[in-house]
């Protein structure tokens, strides 16, 4: 079965189908407009970023950020077999459209397999491993069909399974159900916040610094610009590499042991 180790973006191993498949807005995160399906100017030959080191300071924080989770290397090695979008045009294409597919069934697994992972999760255990095959059997398409997989039906399915591993995980710690509240910019610093549901909720520019998040469910919450400084995250539910990259933190902020620490962040 799936494991998180699997659902982490190795660039070596594909061919930055993310520096081409996605359409930019020159925004806050992206210093260009770029249409889908065209190369980033930054792009080099052999596929690596051209300013990889100052991506920040040249504009591209959304590229520091972007996670694919893992579906980049699993297109151009398993459905597209190793064959470069370069030197075999006709897959240009297709690889570009099936990246988003891709990427939104590796982030349902990303879900579903901590779900799985929390001792906790019994009650939901059989359904949620069902699913799980049900979205591996989908990954598995062959390129034709990947397409076709209908993702929306997935996540409709995967939903109310991740919400009562939630809610079970955070039975007991009386936390406030914040899903969907717009707390853009609140000061919850040094808030106990356990067991919180933050699900899809707005915090951006939210200050919580040194705040206690543990078990707080933060499946699809935005936190670009929250200060998450000496915050503890080790325990939250649902965090993403993205959700982090967005945010700012440091050296005494806890981290759940799948995920790394921003290269930006400080100390
Ligand atoms: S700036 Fe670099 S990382 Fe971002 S899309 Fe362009 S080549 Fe890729």
């Amino acid at each position: 079965m799936t494991t998180r180790a699997d659902l982490r973006a190795d660039c070596a191993r594909c061919f930055a189908l993310c520096c081409v498949a996605p359409a930019f807005s020159r925004s806050s995160e992206f210093a260009i407009d770029k249409p889908a399906g065209v190369a980033c100017p930054h792009l080099a030959a052999d596929h690596r970023c051209s300013i990889h080191e100052r991506l920040r300071p040249e504009g591209f924080a959304g590229c520091t950020s972007y996670d694919c989770f893992g579906a980049g290397q699993r297109l151009a090695q398993v459905t597209f077999g190793g064959r470069d979008w370069r030197a075999h045009d006709e897959l240009t294409t297709p690889m570009m459209a099936a990246l988003p597919v891709m990427r939104g069934l590796h982030e349902l697994l990303w879900y579903l397999v901590e779900a799985l992972d929390l001792t906790s999760s019994d009650p939901v255990r059989g359904k949620l491993t069902e699913l799980v095959r049900l979205v591996e059997d989908a990954v598995a398409s062959p390129a034709e069909t990947l397409p076709k997989v209908d993702i929306g039906a997935l996540r409709v399915a995967a939903s109310p399974l991740l919400r009562e591993a939630s809610a079970l995980a955070r039975d007991g710690l009386g936390g406030a159900d914040h899903a969907g509240d717009d707390l853009s910019g609140a000061d919850l610093r040094g808030a106990d916040l356990r067991g919180v549901s933050f699900r899809g909720a707005l915090l951006m520019e939210a200050r919580l610094a040194d705040a206690d998040l543990y078990r707080v469910d933060l499946l699809g919450a935005d936190i670009r610009g929250a200060d998450l400084t000496g915050a503890r995250l080790a325990e939250s539910l649902y965090l993403t590499r993205t959700q982090l990259g967005s945010a700012s933190g440091d050296g005494r902020t806890t981290l759940p042991p799948a995920l790394e620490r921003p290269a930006h962040w400080t100390g």
